[in-house]
């Protein structure tokens, strides 16, 4: 019973990993160049932007909402 458990918590471990890891296309010039930096920061190594999202992925709904773009 506990054996379920870890491998469902390690799941969600991978999945946010993968976020992190993944790269997201630039709101600034469309390239799929964004990557993580920090927590919530994200940058484009394409133009360079740096903006702040979500944790683990730099477009939640939240931040859309908000309008926090700074450009
Ligand atoms: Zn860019």
């Amino acid at each position: 019973m506990s054996v379920r458990y870890g491998v469902k918590l390690r799941k969600k471990h991978e999945e946010i990993r993968r976020k992190q890891k993944q790269v997201y296309l630039c709101p600034k010039c469309g390239k799929l160049k964004v990557k993580r930096i920090d927590f919530a920061q994200w940058t484009c190594k394409a133009c360079g932007v740096v903006f702040a999202g979500g944790a683990f992925e730099p477009f939640t709904s939240i931040g859309a909402a908000a309008g926090k773009t700074s450009v």
